[in-house]
């Protein structure tokens, strides 16, 4: 199915086209980098939110054409729950883009499951370079492996010669960013900031399904990491992360998965704080059974 959106903005005429096959979209994108446009991707799971546009507008500055991918993927869930109740909305996904208008020209990719993985719907195995065991690897089994199996096909489907992916998932950036090296991929990753609700909590799609008790607990999540960035020059890395298990411990809406501090570039923890490293800290939270990562730079 192809629905043209043609909505008037003010000062331009913006196009919003939906796409559900890559064999009605590839022939766009030929034609389209035929007559030599760039081409910046934005891969995303949907439920769209400020965080999500942000990615879309910092494309648009940098290419002719946005394709944003729209895709709810099987392969990087390790629980079956998450999975269902991961929030479906792509009426109003597409509503939302058209009344942003983050791009003259935006092709929104939303495919079946049948369109990326043809027959089976399974994980390539990927070595990047140990990356994919730390964090978010070690709880979340197979994580990794889904998400590089969706990238690298989707960047074989559209060939952007750039691609935007969010800080708010920092393992996952730097995953992605290996994979290209690694398999030579010709695209050119780039990170993007975390976009945060007043209160501070990052923007997620998974915020959605909290309630508003949840909602305004789960402020401290970012409340933690700016005191762990405060205090971090002064405290040893051990106290640190133990004032942080301390609070969440008192927290009858919150519970602990994880709090780290890595080293940006091998996401190994970090014991001592050596001179010439980045320093990051990692969270992981669930409220009831939703599950809420965030992290920040430390020096
Ligand atoms: P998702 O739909 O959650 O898979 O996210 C799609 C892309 O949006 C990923 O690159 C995320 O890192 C990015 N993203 C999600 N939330 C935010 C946020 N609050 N700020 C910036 N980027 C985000």
């Amino acid at each position: 199915m192809l629905l043209n959106i043609l909505s008037l903005h003010p000062l331009k005429k913006l196009v919003v086209q939906l796409f559900e096959s890559i064999n009605e979209l590839q022939p766009i994108l030929f034609s389209l980098k035929s007559k030599g446009f760039s081409i910046g991707f934005v891969p995303t799971m949907g439920a769209l939110h400020k965080g999500h546009l942000s990615l879309a507008e910092q494309a648009a500055r940098e290419n002719t054409v946005v394709v944003m991918s729209i895709f709810v993927n099987p392969t990087q869930f390790n629980n079956a729950e998450d999975l269902e109740k991961y929030p479906r909305t792509l009426a109003s996904d597409v509503k939302l883009l058209q009344v942003s208008a983050v791009s003259e020209q935006l092709l929104v990719y939303a495919p079946n499951a049948s369109d990326i993985y043809d027959q089976q719907i399974a994980s390539e195995k990927f070595d990047f370079n140990g990356l994919e065991n730390e964090m978010e690897g070690k709880f979340r089994a197979g994580h990794f492996d889904g998400v590089g199996t969706v990238v690298k096909k989707l960047f074989k489907l559209i060939m952007p010669q750039k691609a935007y992916f969010g800080e708010k998932d920092f393992q996952q950036l730097q995953i992605v960013k290996t994979m290209v090296q690694k398999e030579q991929l010709p695209v050119e990753v780039i990170g993007c900031p975390i976009l945060r609700e007043p209160s501070g909590l990052a923007m997620s799609s998974r915020n959605q399904r909290l309630t508003e008790v949840q909602r305004n607990e789960a402020a401290l999540i970012y409340k933690v990491l700016k005191k762990a960035k405060t205090v971090f020059s002064e405290k040893s890395i051990t106290a640190i992360e133990d004032d942080v298990k301390n609070t969440f411990e008192n927290n009858p809406h919150l519970t602990l998965e994880y709090f780290q501090i890595a080293d940006e570039n091998t996401l190994k923890p970090a014991f001592n704080k050596e001179t010439n490293t980045k320093y990051r800290a990692f969270i992981a939270v669930f409220a009831g059974d939703i599950r809420l990562i965030d992290n920040i730079a430390l020096n």
